[in-house]
């Protein structure tokens, strides 16, 4: 079956490598671990992530909507800042309600008194390699930092949430930091149920010592008596899917720059906020080399500068890899480009085109 580019395009076999790393976890370590929405929220393969994952966390109540109506299994809410609509709204559905702060927690603790209630915790130490999202920067707003206001809304607690990594392979530096939240809050977990320790630890990372993480968890598990969670974004669906585009036009300006029919900005935002590249699945070191750009009219709309074993022409197809996380969920109009469509190639290899957009979505997307 021919797809009309852009399209991104989940491999469920490619997901189900990481799944595998999730349920492995989950059964040397006892810990669960629930989806983080914001990272990736393309539910046409949820059916598959449910066999493997013990819910959903969110940032939003709609988020936290979409996990309850798609994902089932546990639904965990959380918001920097919830409106009395969204705690009144976001109750009829959810497992646990997490609040960031105290001053939250006081304001709606009566609504939301027969769920599990859940505050995050602001340990003051991160492992994030951008300033942009590190919560422990300074005035940071993510999370209660003094440990007189936490012990005082203990009663109310069945659990902490720490959200402190992101994109961290360094499993030694992990035991560190869960060493540390051991040593600060220890007396406190032991009046809890449960301990979330966030996303961003890369354990489905080739090479990432699994067994040793697991055991690690265990064991903080089993030393304060609580339930860990997990709450995997980029690890769940890292390398699970593709961007494919087409060359539509060759321009030279010094190099050769091949524009395809896709953005950075509009497709692919978080490469553009992080200043990253993107990546190819086999990345050549040799051959034709091109800077690939987007057609956005931001000048800075660069993919990157890759090599091909071939000269590009008008119609040559450019796959960027690694692109299931942040990138869908934070898809826009801008330009009013074509709005890549979402295939899948299920497990049996079937390709499935799950939704196209078209003039009518730009339009609506406005008024
Ligand atoms: C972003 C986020 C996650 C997921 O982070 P990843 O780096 O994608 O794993 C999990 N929990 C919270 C609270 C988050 O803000």
């Amino acid at each position: 079956m021919k797809i009309t580019t852009p399209y991104y395009l989940i491999d469920e076999n490619k997901l189900l490598r990481n799944m595998e790393i999730i349920r492995q976890v989950r059964q040397l370590s006892g810990a669960k671990s629930v989806l983080a929405l914001k990272c990736f929220s393309t539910w046409s393969v949820f059916e598959l992530m449910r066999q493997y994952m013990d819910g959903t966390t969110s940032s939003s109540l709609f988020e936290a909507r979409l996990g309850y109506e798609k994902f089932g299994k546990e639904t965990h809410a959380y918001c920097v800042g919830y409106s009395a609509e969204d705690i009144r709204a976001v109750t009829a559905f959810a497992d646990k309600v997490i609040f960031n702060s105290a001053s939250q927690l006081e304001r709606y603790y009566e609504l939301v008194k027969t769920k599990k209630v859940g505050l995050r915790v602001n340990p003051g130490i991160s492992h994030s390699h951008f300033d942009l999202a590190d919560p422990a920067r300074r005035h940071s707003r993510l999370g209660v930092t003094d440990k007189a206001v936490l012990a005082a809304q203990l009663p109310r607690l069945s659990g902490f949430m720490f959200h402190y990594n992101c994109e961290n392979d360094d499993y030694p530096a992990f035991v560190r930091q869960l060493d540390y939240i051991g040593e600060q809050y220890g007396d406190m977990l032991k009046e809890l149920e449960w301990i979330s320790l966030g996303g961003g630890i890369y354990f489905t990372k080739e090479g990432y010592p699994v067994e040793a993480f697991s055991r690690t968890l265990a064991d903080f598990a089993k030393t304060y008596g609580v339930q860990i969670y997990l709450e995997p974004g980029e690890s769940a669906i890292t390398g699970a899917a593709e961007l494919v585009t087409r060359v539509v036009d060759i321009v030279q300006n010094e190099i050769n720059i091949a524009i395809v029919d896709a953005s950075v900005e509009g497709h692919m935002l978080d490469l553009l906020i992080y200043r990253l590249a993107a990546k190819m699945e086999a990345e050549q070191t040799t051959g034709h080399s091109y800077m690939v750009a987007g057609r956005s009219c931001l000048a800075g709309d660069v993919f990157g500068t890759f090599h091909f074993a071939d000269r590009l022409e008008v119609g040559s197809e450019i796959r960027f890899a690694d692109a299931a996380g942040y990138t869908m969920v934070k898809k826009n109009w801008f330009n009013g480009l074509a709005m890549p469509a979402i295939a899948v190639k299920r497990l049996d290899g079937t390709l499935e085109v799950v939704r196209t957009f078209d003039y009518a979505d730009f339009l609506t997307s406005l008024s």
